[in-house]
Order: C-alpha cells, then structure tokens, then sequence
C-alpha cells in the first residue's frame, strides 16, 4: 500500500542491529486503522490511507533529532458496524486487543519503554484505550493514545459535518482528493446523516446523555453517514496540514512527558 511515512521513520526498514543501537526512550507509533466499506465512492483502505498520509506528514514536520518511529499499521479493525457490506474485513475486539497486546510484549521484549497508539478508526477507539492501560499494567509501558486529527479544527468544515459526518463524508473524501485522487469516485457520492445538529436530542449515536448503539445498515444503504458532496482536493490539503500539525504537537507533547 503507498505510504507517506518518511523512510528514516519507518521501524520496519531498520535491521536488527540497527534497532539495538537505538535509545530505549525511542517513542514507538502503533498506528490502528481498518478495512471496511466506505461508500459507493472511497476505497476499502480509506482509513488506513488517511492514518498513514497524516501520521507521515505528522513525522516530517518533527525535529530530525526526535527518536520516533512508525511501525507498520494494524490495518484490520473492529468494523462490524460494517459488517453486511462487501469488502469490509473485520476482526473481533478479543482479536485486536491480542494483536496489542502481543505487539505490547514483543515491543518490552526488544527493550522499549514507550508506545503510541495512533488510530483512525472510530470503532476501534475504545479498544485502543482499553489496551493502553492494560499495556502500562502488564508491560510497565508507558503508553499515549492520538485519535484522528488530535483536536485539529478544521477551517471552513460545516458544523453538521464536522459533527455527524462520521463515515465516508466531506472530511474523509477529501483527504483522499488531494492525496489519491484516483481512488475517489465523484460520480457516485451518496449522502446520509445518522442525526442533525439542528433538531437536538437527549438520545444521540455518540458523546451524550444517552446513545445507541448503531449499524450502518440501519441507516445507510449506501454506507455512507455524511456528505462527500462539498469536498475538494484544495480544502483536503489544507486539512491534512491542519491535522498533521496538531498530531505533531501531540507527539512532542509525549516526547516531553515524563513520568512521575
Ligand atoms: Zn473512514
């Protein structure tokens, strides 16, 4: 799969030998992402892509001296929300957290002590955090968590989309228009939204009082839940620039963390 990680970032390229020279404060960036529908008009790997381009555009703006690697991304994530669409290659949540987890013991096994999960897929969200304590109780790793754009705001976003465009919408398509345009099908964008900002209410899919627990068959024939329809290729870059810079923030935050 075409990859933006820049290759002095890119754990997998390096021999053993040269792993071994390497500090054990090296932060290790697990990303998690997901094969699964994505509409009639965006790629089975949308999230894998989108985590790689903006991870990779995150790393090249990092001081060259910072001692982070990416290791190669755990593509297959909880997606049966998914499930009923073809193409979608999901994997349980006792499946993901095992590939952590043993990804935790190899990671203490070669000596390292810090951890990164970087995902970018909702239904994985949870797992991750899960697995980050569980990585700091088992491992006596210190472990962080990034999600998507790290609280990047996106300039020029609509308020619905920015809110309820959850799967194949405006944002995702056009990270995709400026990065792999040639994956994006225009001509056959569909639009569906799982709630609406202007008509409130008390139940909601995610992040209030209450939620349900929801398919993406059950609202979206199409699998799609939001509008690709504004997106461009122009907002897109700039989008990823927004996001990249705040996920570098965030990793230099973590480099600067010390534990208490
Ligand atoms: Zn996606």
């Amino acid at each position: 799969m075409q990859t933006w990680i820049p290759a002095n970032r890119e754990f997998s390229y390096l021999t053993w030998k040269q792993v071994d020279a390497l500090s054990r404060d090296t932060l290790l960036v697990i990303p998690t992402a997901a094969i699964e529908q994505h509409g009639h008009h965006l790629p089975l790997a949308t999230d894998t892509l989108i985590n790689n381009l903006l991870l990779g555009k995150a790393l090249a703006k990092l001081p060259a001296e910072a001692p982070v690697f990416a290791l190669p991304p755990v593509c297959y994530g909880k997606s049966n929300e998914h499930i009923g669409f073809p193409g979608t290659l999901s994997v349980s949540a006792s499946t993901f957290m095992a590939v952590l987890r043993d990804l935790g013991a190899s990671i203490k096994a070669s000596g390292f002590k810090r951890v990164v999960l970087f995902n970018t897929h909702g239904g994985n969200t949870a797992l991750d955090d899960v697995m980050a304590r569980d990585l700091r109780a088992e491992f006596d790793l210190q472990t962080f968590c990034i999600f998507g754009s790290a609280g990047a705001k996106f300039t020029g976003l609509n308020p619905q989309e920015a809110r309820y465009g959850f799967h194949a919408g405006e944002l995702e398509t056009a990270f995709l228009l400026s990065a792999t345009p040639e994956l994006v099908h225009p001509g056959e964008y569909t639009a569906n939204y799982i709630a609406h900002i202007d008509n409130p209410s008390f139940l909601v899919p995610e992040n209030g009082p209450a939620t349900f627990a929801w398919l993406t068959c059950d609202i979206a024939e199409s699998g799609v839940l939001g509008d690709p329809t504004p997106a461009t290729a122009e907002n897109g870059a700039r989008w990823v620039d927004e996001a990249s810079t705040q996920i570098a923030k965030a990793l230099e935050a973590i480099l600067n963390h010390k534990p208490v």
